[in-house]
């Protein structure tokens, strides 16, 4: 079939659904609906393990963090140090906010026990007696679906103190945050949780020696955490046998833009952009992928010479970009880069939190240019401009907003720099219906 309007691959050869296996069945979320479906049996066998042997087969399964960044989840856990009597905290980023990136959110509303019950195993493993939530704010619907599935998840003696006669303790926080991209930063978001203004700390020290209230914590991200339940339950050779050997496992892939069938598809790491374009019916009918992102918009996009490239941490590295959070965002031809990547800069200046200046002040002047360009009046030298402001934010900022601002513009002069030169010399948008031939 065609490579970029779809109707190939047959989803049932792709699709791995663990996590969104039962989103389509009625109340998906409550405690009875996932135990129906196995609910609650990786932790049995997960409570049957030393937390030292827990944290190892956790490492061995391979699993990579799913917030972006792929570091695997159990180094992660090991790095709490113990006997050092300090208390540790387990802290859920569930601030997803990447444009593009629509994977948590779902999973917390379809199935927000798959959370709970990784958490549980995840305190057990880091010997932690109080975990935390931090929602993306604006999300009420979510908001309110956890506080009521963290509810259940102590009417059922999941949670509590001495649980089941075992001594053991835990309690799960659910905390809203109040709709900052920076408070996803980890540092930003325990400074946050503590009731600070959410500016990201210097890091080392790393969270997982000096975290929330200056004590060792593991800060994981929603999919990793409901990811492990599985892994502990069907196993860590089953989870291998899926992915690629260094990205192991599935994972959620968050299609959008473009395309016939936008939504969230769970799939094997390693398969390609063709294949998801494929079993989701493809690119709208009529027109042709002009450019994407692998993992949102921090990530430098890619264009239809890229479509076969694996999406692993390696495969996407190895062409020049970076997994990031699996965000797909599907643009045809009809799509003017120079708008996108404007509309995209704009956001990172207003999410930029102030703290460093190269950040601070270079999204404001890229924001400037562009808009210039845009509307048709810049000139040459502001490509050069474009590329040297990105280059003093990119490696010079405090933390990866600055780095995830810069990408765009240096991907999009890489593969796109005639479609500014029109802006420039046509003094305006090609795409402009008052001066374009495309939308007659
Ligand atoms: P990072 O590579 O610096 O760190 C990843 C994780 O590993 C962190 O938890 C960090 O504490 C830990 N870590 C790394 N080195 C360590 C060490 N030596 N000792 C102990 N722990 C260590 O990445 P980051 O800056 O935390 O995150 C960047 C990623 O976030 C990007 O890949 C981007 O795709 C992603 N992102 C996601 C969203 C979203 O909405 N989910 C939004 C923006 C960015
Ligand atoms: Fe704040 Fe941007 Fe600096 Fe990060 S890079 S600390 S968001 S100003």
């Amino acid at each position: 079939s065609h490579p970029e309007t779809g109707g190939g691959t047959s989803p049932e050869k792709l699709l791995a659904p663990v996590l969104s296996s039962f989103w389509d069945e009625p109340r998906s979320w409550t405690l009875e609906t996932y135990r129906r479906h196995e609910g609650y049996e990786g932790l049995r066998k997960a409570l049957a393990m030393t937390p030292d042997d827990l944290i190892a087969y956790v490492k061995d399964s391979g699993l990579r963090g799913r917030g972006g960044a792929g570091f695997p989840t159990g180094m992660k856990w090991q790095f709490i140090p113990q006997g050092d009597g300090k208390p540790h905290y387990l802290v859920v980023n569930a601030d997803e906010s990447e444009p593009g990136t629509c994977k948590d959110i779902p999973l917390l509303f379809a199935n927000p026990h798959s959370l709970i019950e990784g958490m549980i195993i995840a305190c057990y493993a880091i010997r932690s007696e109080h975990a935390f939530i931090y929602l993306r704010g604006e999300t009420v619907p979510v908001l309110r679906r956890l506080h009521e599935a963290v509810r259940e998840a102590y009417a059922a003696g999941y949670l509590g103190k001495d649980i089941d006669g075992t001594g053991r303790n835990l309690d799960i926080t659910v905390h809203a945050g109040a709709g900052a991209y920076i408070c996803g930063e980890e540092t930003a978001l325990l400074d946050s949780l503590e009731g600070r203004r959410g500016q990201p700390r210097l890091r080392p020290p790393f969270p997982a020696v000096e975290g929330l209230y200056a004590c060792p914590t593991v800060v994981n991200n929603v999919e990793s955490i409901a990811s492990v339940p599985a892994i502990l339950n069907k196993g860590k050779d089953w989870f291998k046998s899926m992915g690629t050997e260094k990205s192991p496992g599935f994972t959620l892939y968050s299609l959008s833009g473009h395309v016939v069938g936008p939504g969230q598809y769970e799939a094997p790491l390693g398969i390609t952009l063709r294949q998801l374009l494929d079993m989701s019916g493809g690119m709208r009918p009529g027109h042709r992928l002009k450019f994407w992102t692998p993992g949102g918009s921090s990530t430098p996009m890619f264009t239809d010479e890229h479509l076969d490239v694996p999406l692993d941490y390696e495969g996407v590295g190895a062409a020049g970009s970076m997994l990031g959070t699996k965000a797909l965002q599907c643009f045809d031809e009809t799509t003017c880069v120079v708008r996108a990547v404007t509309r995209w800069t704009e956001f990172y200046a207003h999410e930029s939190c102030g703290k460093c200046t190269p950040c601070r002040e270079g999204t404001y002047w890229l924001v400037q240019l562009l808009r210039d360009i845009e509307a048709g009046n810049g000139v040459m030298s502001d490509l050069d401009k474009l590329n040297d402001i990105a280059d003093n934010i990119n490696g010079k900022s405090f933390c990866a907003l600055g780095d995830g601002a810069a990408s765009p513009i240096f991907s999009s002069l890489k593969y796109f720099r005639e479609e500014y030169e029109q802006h420039i010399t046509g003094k305006g948008c090609p795409f402009d219906p008052r001066k374009s031939t495309l939308w007659a």
